[in-house]
C-alpha cells in the first residue's frame, strides 16, 4: 500500500479511522478554537528521519510577513488563549522575531517548537535570551535521554549539540523547578520505529533521571507523541513494507477515550502560505479546513462559526487516537 502526500489514501470509503470511530459510536466535532497554530516554513538545519514535514535546510517555503501580520490580528479573538509557532525551525523564518514581538503584548501564552541544534547555529545566539524576555514556553524534541537514538534519527551530533542547548536554557532559567520567573522547557518524545510510545508518567521519570545524572541538565515535561504515519516516516514504512502492520497496530489501538482532548477538536492551524487546515498532519497531506473554505484572506472566517466546519480526517488519525493517544501537547488520555 503506497501513503503519501500525493496519494494519500483512507480519506474517503477506505478512511479507518471513521470506520473505528462509528465502531465506537462517537462522533469527533469541533469546539471553540483557543489554540492558532502556525506553521512559519518548511526551512530547518535539520532533516530528521521521521519528520512529518519533510523539512530541511534546502527548503525555500517560508511564511512572509504581510500573513503573519493578519495572523496578529487572528490571535487577538477572544477565544484564542494560545499560539503555538512550528516549522520546520520557525526561528529561521526571517520574520520570527517580528511575529513574537507583535503577539507579545497580546497575552496569550505563546508555544514555540524549538529544535535545539538550531541555538548552536552561528548567527543564532540571540535566541535563550529572546525567548526568556518573552516569556515562550519552550516545546524541544529530544527523543531519548542517550546519544545513540537521538543521532540516528535525526543526525550525527545531534545528541551533543541538543544538551548544549538545554544547558544554555537552563542558565537562563528554563526547565528550572522553583526559578521564579518559571519559564517552562517541554522535551518530545517520539518513537524510534513503528511502534507506540511507553506510559508519558514513566518516560519522564526516567529522562529526568538520565539528563539529570549524565548530563546536569533539567526540564519542566516530558510529552510523548506518536509517529503519524505521513511525511518522510510513511516513506520509510513503505520503503520497508511495514505500513499495513503499523496502520493495524494503530487501529488496533483504537482508544475512544483519546478523542475529547484530540488537538483538531480546538486547533486552527495555518500553513506557511496561510492556507487553513485542522492540524498540522492534514497541513502536510494538503487536506485543507472545509476543503479550502472559508479562507484566511477572505471574508468568510469567523472563529464564531467554525465549529460548524466539519474536520476532516483520514486513516493516518488513527496515530492520534493510539494507545494512550497523541497531540502536540503529548498524551491524551
Ligand atoms: S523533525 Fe523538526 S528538527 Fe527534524 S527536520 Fe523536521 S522540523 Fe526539522
Ligand atoms: S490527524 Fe489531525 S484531524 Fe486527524 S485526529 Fe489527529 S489532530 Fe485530528
Amino acid at each position: 500500500m503506497e501513503y503519501t502526500k500525493e496519494t494519500p489514501v483512507g480519506t474517503g470509503t477506505d478512511n479507518r479511522f471513521l470506520n473505528a470511530l462509528r465502531q465506537s459510536g462517537l462522533r469527533l466535532e469541533r469546539g471553540p478554537t483557543r489554540i492558532l497554530q502556525i506553521n512559519l516554513g518548511r526551512r530547518c538545519n535539520q532533516t530528521c528521519r521521521h519528520c512529518h514535514v519533510e523539512a530541511g535546510p534546502a527548503r525555500r517555503e517560508v511564511m512572509q510577513w504581510p500573513l503573519m501580520e493578519r495572523l496578529i490580528g487572528l490571535a487577538s479573538h477572544p477565544t484564542i488563549t494560545t499560539v503555538d509557532l512550528t516549522g520546520g525551525a520557525p526561528e529561521m523564518n526571517p520574520h520570527y522575531r517580528s511575529l513574537v514581538e507583535g503577539l507579545s503584548g497580546l497575552g496569550r501564552e505563546i508555544i514555540t517548537r524549538c529544535n535545539l541544534t538550531v541555538l548552536m547555529e552561528p548567527g543564532f545566539e540571540w535566541l535563550p535570551d529572546f525567548y526568556s524576555r518573552h516569556g515562550l514556553r519552550i516545546v524541544a524534541s529530544l527523543p531519548c535521554y542517550g546519544p545513540d537514538n537521538v543521532n540516528r534519527q535525526r543526525g550525527e551530533g545531534v545528541f551533543e549539540k541538543s544538551i548544549a542547548a538545554l544547558r544554555l536554557l537552563n542558565s537562563r532559567g528554563y526547565g528550572i523547578q522553583g526559578h521564579p520567573g518559571g519559564l517552562p522547557l517541554d522535551l518530545v518524545y517520539n518513537p524510534g520505529g513503528a511502534f507506540l510510545p511507553g506510559s508519558q508518567s514513566s518516560l519522564e521519570a526516567d529522562y529526568r533521571e538520565r539528563l539529570g545524572t549524565d548530563h546536569g541538565v533539567s526540564f519542566s515535561s516530558l510529552l510523548t507523541i506518536t509517529n503519524i504515519p505521513i511525511g518522510r516516516f510513511g516513506a520509510s514504512l513503505n520503503r520497508a513494507g511495514g505500513m499495513e502492520e503499523y496502520l493495524r497496530l494503530l487501529e488496533h489501538s483504537f482508544n475512544p477515550e483519546t478523542l475529547p482532548a484530540l488537538m483538531c477538536r480546538d486547533t486552527l492551524s495555518v500553513g506557511w502560505d496561510g492556507r487553513l487546515y485542522d492540524c498540522d498532519f492534514n497541513q502536510m497531506l494538503e487536506l485543507e479546513l472545509g476543503g479550502g473554505k472559508p479562507r484566511l484572506d477572505g471574508s468568510d472566517l469567523d472563529l464564531n462559526q467554525l465549529a460548524a466546519v466539519g474536520i476532516r480526517t483520514g486513516t493516518h488519525c488513527l496515530g492520534c487516537t493510539a494507545g494512550a493517544g497523541s497531540s502536540c501537547g503529548g498524551s491524551l488520555a
